[in-house]
């Protein structure tokens, strides 16, 4: 058994940790596996080409991903084609984009496999292209989101229910089609034992979805129902332009004091953080829904950092928890040549099937960005 093989096995049998992988990760474990099947194990050396049946591979389950369906509550007023949503607003992507492109670390299922084999690093991606999802009908698309789409961004009560609604929905549709993706790989009706690190990602990613959909069932009808102050919310705001854009819903582990918020092994609560901009300064938003202990405590912890940490602490989240993150070319070049490792070994690792997240994970280490705090609330 090669030793990528082996930290399958060894991750299999490590409950604690056994979802320590954030959103995106369960989908590439796929890929790792039937990598780590090949004759060569992983890594692959840089010069060796892409055997065909792992093109395959890819491609198969590049599909799940990419599968359409309207994720609104009332599917009667369901209307027009499945539409590409943005995650993160062209509006908004556009106030830190040069020459319509953003700059990111790609997050698709062959960008990954290939970065694995020569290291990660961040490419421009056009704004039409990043964060966008196949989870509304352009109808609802349209209704739903209009409070924040075609009006600015001043983080009502509404429009944080919105942003939360939107990002709790997209990490549903994902971690769905993780799950359906692994699942395709399990026969049940063989007479052989199912592959146990296909049902391991599956397990995993079914958990994860249910625990998602609870929360966006939750967040629809606190919307149909306009209790928009039941979804909890800090909002930080910056005397500063808008740098890095990133949205997301997540299940903290650790929070910015590393200090456990919950374990993976019973269920577990989301909250959605989202860097965006307003009035020309950049705005980090957490929301949550009231009542959840473990995101309350890890948004208190935040908030009881000195000020002059927020933003890196902002960065540091965005880079070990979000998979749809994004920057202007201008801040990443700026960054000192450690720094942009830091943050490039932080989606490394979030992308290992190895990776088992520090208790400190989210402690303040680097001076990422000096934006400074005009305003918490
Ligand atoms: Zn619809």
């Amino acid at each position: 058994m090669c030793s990528q093989a082996l930290e399958i096995f060894n991750c299999f049998w490590s409950k604690d940790d056994i979802e320590s992988h954030s959103g995106q990760i369960i989908a590439r474990i796929t890929t790792l596996v039937k990598m780590s099947e090949q004759p060569h194990g992983l890594p692959y050396p840089g010069t060796m080409p892409i055997p065909p049946q792992l093109w395959s591979f890819t491609e198969r389950h590049q599909r799940f991903f990419e599968a359409k369906e309207c994720l609104a509550a009332d599917h009667s007023r369901c209307s027009g084609r499945i539409v590409r949503a943005h995650i993160i607003a062209r509006s908004q992507l556009k106030q830190i984009a040069r020459n319509g492109h953003v700059v990111a670390v790609p997050n698709s299922l062959l960008a990954v496999m290939r970065m694995q084999r020569t290291g990660f690093k961040v490419e421009e991606i056009g704004v039409g292209e990043f964060s966008t999802m196949n989870c509304f009908c352009a109808d609802h698309d349209k209704t739903l989101f209009a409070p924040i789409e075609d009006a600015l961004l001043n983080f009502s009560s509404q429009q944080l229910a919105l942003l939360h609604y939107r990002a709790i929905a997209a990490e549903f549709h994902q971690r769905r089609n993780q799950q359906e993706s692994a699942a395709s790989e399990l026969d049940w009706e063989s007479d052989k034992p199912p592959d146990v690190r296909f049902s391991w990602i599956d397990r995993c990613s079914r958990k994860a979805s249910e625990e998602a959909y609870y929360a966006l069932f939750r967040t629809e009808k606190l919307i149909a129902a306009r209790r928009f102050e039941d979804v909890g919310s800090l909002v930080v705001r910056f005397d500063a332009p808008p740098a890095v854009m990133s949205v997301g819903a997540f299940r903290p582990q650790y929070d910015f004091a590393a200090r456990r918020v919950q374990n993976f092994a019973l269920p577990c609560c989301y909250l959605a953080m989202h860097l965006l901009a307003a009035d020309g300064a950049a705005v980090l938003a957490f929301t949550w829904l009231r009542a959840n202990s473990a995101a309350e405590q890890f948004v208190r912890s935040f908030a009881a950092r000195a000020r002059e940490q927020m933003a890196s602490l902002a960065v540091q989240c965005a880079f070990e928890h979000i998979e749809h993150t994004c920057m202007s070319d201008t801040w990443w070049s700026n960054l000192e040549r450690p720094m942009r490792a830091a943050l490039l070994e932080r989606v490394r690792r979030a992308n290992s099937l190895a990776y088992r997240r520090s208790p400190r994970c989210l402690s303040y280490r680097i001076p990422y960005a000096d934006w400074p705090v005009a305003d918490v609330r």
